[in-house]
């Protein structure tokens, strides 16, 4: 057990902090000019292993192996390969140990700007205004990735270290499988907790619980005829809005409230199926001989991704029997989160630190957020019993259009993490 911080060394690291403030902001506009969607995440993983060998260490690559992953029953299905987009860690260790080790950790992919045209500023120039820094990803979740390198740096400024070791990592795929965060897990020894630095919806929060998620895909490849004689072919995108249908169904019945697991009650709808992408037809004047789309559904806590999967099946093969899909084939594919929700525990005792920690650098609280998302706090909640504490800065519109981050809150969670890291690694000096 270590000893509480003396307060000359908590005031050191807590001004150390205030004086990395600009270096943060710039950071965090480094950072969310790589425009690090699905495939092209090597910009951003580069300057992260930038920032961690800045911070004094050397940072170290960790593949993604499917082949080694596949059995793991947090693995999902990948959708693109792995070659080139190594996942960044890097391990300090402490010339003496004293305290109890931690993880932080971050995921650097983001998921696509959208429309960029209805940006204020485009989506990967980052711009400040009104303290808030407007970019995509700057929320979810680069700023939390620079409030724990600020930390870390901020602890070496002031002359100190964490008495015990402290990972970082700098994962890919938060947003499609989480395999990343997996392949860093079991490549790296279990610490004594993990932080996840993730946003709060519009304030600062702490995630108590999230859903699950899975992807699915249908491919409708329906009967081809000019459109004189429509009733003689089957129309592919008109089969697959029949099936989308039958996924909406789907969620209705799964929000009822007998189904709601405690955690997320009070919560408005919080089983989400989202038809997230559609693409398909060929001609204005030709009935559409194929069509795809792409969906997330939501899985609630006390129900798993296998289950949801196997209803996915059974209402994709009844959808089948329509009238109007008669001569149709459709073609289910699972590729992408095969993800379980989680509850975390919150009386843990590195969530009550950061609570505390929170509450005495900013004179607020951390407000408790189930999320109708998810984080990689699952894996180390459900796979590996390491308590998890996430919570993060005030985001708005992440996955949205102009997406940003206030830069007071962020601010504030670097304390926060600051603090909590110094008290549960315990310092020593360089
Ligand atoms: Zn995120």
């Amino acid at each position: 057990m270590t000893e509480a911080l003396d307060p000359g060394a908590r005031r050191a690291i807590l001004e150390a902090v205030d004086a990395l403030r600009d270096d943060a902001v710039e950071t965090l506009a480094r950072l969310v000019r790589h425009p690090s969607t699905l495939g092209n995440e090597a910009g951003a993983l580069e300057e992260m292993a930038g920032l961690y060998a800045s911070l004094g260490l050397t940072p170290r690559r960790v593949p993604t192996v499917p082949e080694e992953l596949a059995a793991h029953p947090g693995f999902s299905p990948p959708l693109i390969s792995y070659a080139g987009r190594d996942n960044v860690v890097a391990l300090h260790r402490p010339k003496t140990r004293s305290g109890r080790s931690l993880a932080l950790q971050g995921h650097v992919d983001v998921v696509p700007e959208g429309a960029a045209d209805m940006w204020a500023t485009p989506p990967y120039a980052p711009e400040i205004r009104n303290g808030r820094v407007y970019g995509r990803g700057a929320g979810d979740m680069k700023a939390g990735i620079v409030s724990y390198c600020m930390a870390f740096k901020a602890m070496r400024l002031a002359g100190l270290q964490p008495a015990a070791e402290v990972q970082l990592q700098s994962v890919i795929e938060e947003e499609c499988s989480g395999n990343g965060a997996l392949a860093c897990m079991l490549a790296l020894p279990r610490t004594d907790a993990v932080i996840i630095p993730e946003p709060g919806p519009g304030m600062d929060a702490l995630y108590t619980a999230e859903v699950g998620v899975v992807w699915a895909w249908v491919t409708v490849s329906g009967r081809p005829a000019h459109v004189r004689d429509m009733q003689a072919g089957v129309n592919a995108i008109e089969a697959a809005s029949i099936i989308a249908a039958a996924f909406k169904d789907y969620e209705r019945e799964m929000n009822r409230a007998e189904r709601i697991h405690p955690a997320f009650r009070g919560l408005n709808h919080p089983v989400n199926v989202n038809l997230g992408t559609i693409e398909g037809g060929e001609w204005n004047s030709s009935v559409a001989t194929r069509c795809r789309i792409g969906m997330r559904v939501g899985v609630m806590m006390g129900y798993t991704a296998r289950q949801t999967r196997a209803d996915i099946e059974a209402l994709v093969a009844k959808a089948t029997q329509h009238e109007r899909l008669r001569g149709a084939q459709v073609k289910l594919e699972f590729k992408g989160f095969m993800a379980d929700p989680c509850v975390f525990d919150t009386d843990a005792a590195i969530v009550q630190l950061a609570r505390r920690s929170y509450a005495e650098t900013t004179g607020g609280a951390l407000r408790d957020y189930p999320a109708t998302g998810l984080t990689d706090g699952r894996f180390f909640t459900l796979y590996q019993d390491t308590p998890v504490a996430c919570f993060g800065p005030d985001a708005v519109d992440i996955h949205g259009i102009d997406e940003n981050v206030g830069l007071d809150s962020m601010h504030g969670i670097t304390r926060t993490i600051a603090l909590t890291m110094a008290e549960w690694c315990g310092v020593e000096r360089i």
